[in-house]
């Protein structure tokens, strides 16, 4: 045992989210609601498969975000380190545009009433908040649900590498699910890395990942560095801002706004407990497949004596182990292993973890003429689901399907104890040795 630390968390459990945006939006009120930020969402919710919020920001070719692993074994900036010359500046990588996030519009509903008498129906046109022109919206983070577009433009998901050919693009095997997004508040987080300035920091106290208004100077390169895209330029003050976790609210008790506010009551926080002295190890590991178990390695068991002991040695208060004890993220990540990281092969070991969908079992469905969750249906029926374990694989273990398989299988495996109990059936015990 070595120094312990602690983390703020948070699991999602993907089959809850409805898409409904309530949690984009009542983040957006609270925290980008101000000029220079009209285009940045702390919190996003992306319809997958799709190209995602900002464009295609997995493509880690084109945006230089995230860590390398040397051929020595050490981890590198994938955008290229710190500038340490003023004549780097010129040199940082390739940024988002506007047009990779989107331009911010509105309605214009005068045209609704100031048409002319017309054949159809007048259309409220779409407005860009920027330039006041009329705009033409060719894509989206919701592009797919909103316009039905699903394969034309879900085929450029780069998740879908590799599994291409088991994706038939036909209606009754087009699938779809919600993605919400923050900040991961990474444990080796690349921003924080990659500032110049000093102003990226991750607080000691909860590993929150914070931007010192004060120090920044708008170099950008935090921009550039995280992987997941979530630090973003305000172009009214020149400084970087980002998903704080709602630390103000945190510090007198109250959970984040997006998860207070979701619908689907799909957002579990929490405080984990971890070795800070296994964090570079693991996420040096050689095979991107070793990320999930190395980064579970990580994490510490808050009942265990040794490291409540450990953690009373290294300064966290006696509250805040209990808090980590009765934190649900540690028993859904690591306890139950039913959430898994985002992306882990970025390196930066995310901390906001999904419990993937279980979606719809097709076949299932199809022959039993009900909703296929009753025991013995289920386990059979994993390779019918209708999103293809592959992309799950792809989004959370860096390509482990058997990992994904087993979390599925754990999920069919509870879903249907639980539907037994509340039937008032017997309950089938083996269920559990089965998984
Ligand atoms: Fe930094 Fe957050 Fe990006 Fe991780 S996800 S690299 S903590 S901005
Ligand atoms: Fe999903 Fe909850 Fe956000 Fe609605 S509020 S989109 S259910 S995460």
């Amino acid at each position: 045992m070595t120094r312990v630390m602690a983390q703020v968390g948070m699991v999602m459990n993907l089959d809850k989210c409805i898409g409904c945006h309530t949690c984009s939006v009542t983040c957006k009120q609270t925290w980008t609601n101000r000029t220079g930020v009209e285009y940045v969402w702390f919190n996003n919710v992306e319809t997958r498969p799709g190209l995602g919020y900002p464009k295609r920001h997995e493509d880690q070719e084109q945006w230089k975000g995230g860590w390398v692993r040397t051929k020595r074994g050490r981890l590198k900036l994938r955008s290229g380190g710190r500038i340490r010359r003023l004549t780097q500046i010129f040199s940082n990588p390739k940024l988002p545009s506007l047009d990779d996030y989107y331009e911010p519009w509105t309605y214009d509903y005068d045209t609704l009433i100031s048409s002319p008498a017309m054949d159809t129906t007048p259309v409220a046109r779409p407005k860009s908040m920027i330039t006041g022109k009329d705009t033409e919206i060719r894509w989206g983070a919701n592009w797919d649900d909103d316009l039905g577009g699903t394969h034309e433009r879900g085929h450029l998901d780069p998740m879908l590498k590799g599994i291409e050919d088991s994706v038939v693009f036909e209606l009754e095997k087009a699938f779809m699910f919600y993605l919400p997004r923050i900040c991961e508040h990474c444990l080796n987080p690349a921003c924080v890395a990659a500032c110049p300035s000093g102003a990226m920091y991750k607080r000691s106290e909860d590993g929150i990942v914070l931007v010192d208004q004060d120090r920044c100077r708008g170099w950008r390169m935090c921009v550039s560095g995280c992987p997941y895209k979530k630090v973003y330029f305000n172009h009214k003050t020149g400084k970087a801002e980002k998903c704080t976790f709602c630390y103000p609210r945190l510090e007198v008790g109250q959970p984040t706004v997006c998860a207070e506010t979701c619908v689907g009551r799909l957002r579990y926080i929490g405080l984990f407990l971890y070795d800070v002295d296994k964090v570079l190890a693991a996420a040096s590991v050689e095979d991107d497949k070793d990320l999930y178990e190395a980064q579970l390695d990580v994490l510490l068991d808050p009942n265990d004596p040794e490291v409540v002991a450990q953690a009373r040695r290294d300064g966290i208060a006696d509250d805040w182990i209990e808090a980590a004890q009765k934190s649900p993220v540690y028993t859904l990540a690591k306890k139950y292993r039913l959430a898994l990281p985002l992306h882990p092969e970025y390196r930066t070991m995310p901390m906001v973890w999904y419990i993937p969908p279980l979606s719809p079992v097709v076949d299932a469905l199809a022959n039993s003429g009900h909703d296929a969750e009753d025991a013995g249906n289920l386990f059979g029926a994993i390779d019918a689901l209708r999103i293809p374990i592959g992309y799950l694989a792809n989004l959370l273990t860096a390509g482990d399907v058997p990992v994904v398989d087993g979390v599925l299988k754990r999920l069919a495996a509870m879903r249907s104890y639980m539907r037994d109990i509340n039937l008032g059936r017997d309950t089938d015990e083996s269920i559990a040795e089965a998984v």
